[in-house]
């Protein structure tokens, strides 16, 4: 079965003061893994003090190293002490202009740097109205999975662009075929498809995260908002644990 994640990304959020959150955090005593992804300065100092919290990073280059002013290799990240890394945020598919191409290019980095990459898919509103949900998921799937992903160094995270900091969430019923489809997918691909994490993002709260970690084949959860403040992330870990 696979191992359940309640993962937080900070986005551009969180600064030094923070990170007396991820202690609590900590705390906490969760067995189920809990990863918080701050912004990528934050990363050392968090690490120093993680204890039992894993600490991954919201982007990484497609390169092992080189001439790219600006951006962070897969190889610093986990030299630095980082566990994951997402992937394909549809903040950074829409502001950076990534591609499936280049989400794959960057979560096969994570890979040769033996990291967890936390592959992010998800429709946009117009997408989900034109009835072309499963479309646009499986092809994002198929394009941005790289060859050699295994369900020890990939996650996937389904997040509706539209449910994303808007306080609005899919049906459960919504959430369950995207997983479904999700699951089989990977279940035809690769030989351990059936154990590789799905997580749900997009305004997961303290007060829904019970019924959508209920939902099949849900088996975590990609929390932005909500993962800022300890006593927002702890329920939600909480839920799931
Ligand atoms: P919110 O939980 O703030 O809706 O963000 C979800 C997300 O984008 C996590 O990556």
């Amino acid at each position: 079965a696979p191992r359940k994640l309640a993962a937080g990304n900070w986005k551009m959020n969180g600064d030094l003061a923070a990170l007396d959150q991820i202690a609590m955090i900590g705390d906490a005593g969760a067995s189920c893994d809990v990863l918080i992804c701050p912004p990528a300065p934050l990363l050392v100092p968090m690490i120093a003090g993680a204890g039992p919290v894993k600490i991954g990073a919201q982007d990484c280059h497609a390169e092992d190293a080189g001439a790219h002013t600006g951006d962070i290799s897969a190889v610093l990240l986990r030299d630095l002490g980082a566990s994951h890394v997402i992937v394909g945020h549809s903040e950074r598919r829409a502001d950076h202009a990534e591609t499936d191409a280049m989400v794959c290019a960057k979560a096969a980095a994570a890979h040769r740097a033996g990291l967890v990459a936390i592959i992010c898919l998800g429709e946009t509103e117009a997408e989900r109205d034109d009835g072309r949900t499963l479309d646009v998921i499986a092809t994002q799937l198929a394009g941005s999975l790289p060859e050699g992903a295994t369900a020890a160094n990939s996650v996937i995270a389904y997040e509706p662009v539209w449910a994303i900091g808007t306080g609005r969430t899919p049906s459960l019923d919504q959430i369950a075929e995207v997983h479904a489809l999700l699951r089989d997918r990977l279940v035809a691909r690769l030989a351990d498809g059936a154990d590789v994490a799905l997580l749900y993002g997009g305004s997961v709260k303290p007060g829904n995260a019970t019924e959508i970690f209920a939902v099949p084949h849900v088996d975590g959860a990609l929390v932005g908002g909500a993962s800022l403040k300890a006593a927002d992330f702890i329920p939600i870990i909480a839920a799931l644990d």
